[in-house]
């Protein structure tokens, strides 16, 4: 693997409207490298963990039955620049704010379904990795 990580996951929203295939597109034109990959549904307690962060915010109880309401493709992704590079090609959180070409603004629904998670910084990127992915299930 050269240069950083990034961790993102394909929301229930893009799995459901069969946007795995585009948004892995974009994310190979963007120039990442796939270094990790698995299509799966969390259980309400995973996503709760996986979020923990916002368990202080008021959408949090949304958000975490949301993402546990279908399947997701989370995936580590490496490249220089990996997190800001990610962050700049999904856009901004809220799709109607997302520049033009990004992903968001190409396939999210909404605030809270918004296609894609990307990490928001390096540690936060291997904490995310770390609790998807094992050493031996990176490539
Ligand atoms: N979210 C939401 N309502 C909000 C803000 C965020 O439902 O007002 C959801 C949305 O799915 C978002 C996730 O919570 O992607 C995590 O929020 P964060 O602020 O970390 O946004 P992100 O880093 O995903 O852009
Ligand atoms: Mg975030």
């Amino acid at each position: 693997m050269s240069g950083k990580i990034t961790f993102t996951m394909i929301k229930p929203d893009g799995v459901e409207a069969n946007n795995i295939g585009p948004i892995l597109a974009k994310i190979n034109e963007g120039g990442f490298r796939i270094v990790a990959m698995k299509y799966m549904r969390l259980t309400p307690e995973q996503a709760g963990a996986f979020y923990e962060v916002h368990k202080e915010r008021p959408f949090y109880g949304e958000l975490v039955a949301y993402m546990s309401s279908g399947p997701i493709v989370a995936a580590v992704l490496t490249k220089e620049n990996a997190v800001a590079d990610y962050r700049t090609l999904i856009g901004a959180t809220d799709p109607t704010k997302a520049a033009p070409g990004t992903i968001r603004q190409l396939f999210a629904k909404s605030i809270a379904a918004n296609a894609v998670h990307g990490s928001d910084s390096d540690e936060n990127a291997n904490i995310e990795a770390d609790f998807f992915f094992s050493k031996l299930e990176r490539y």
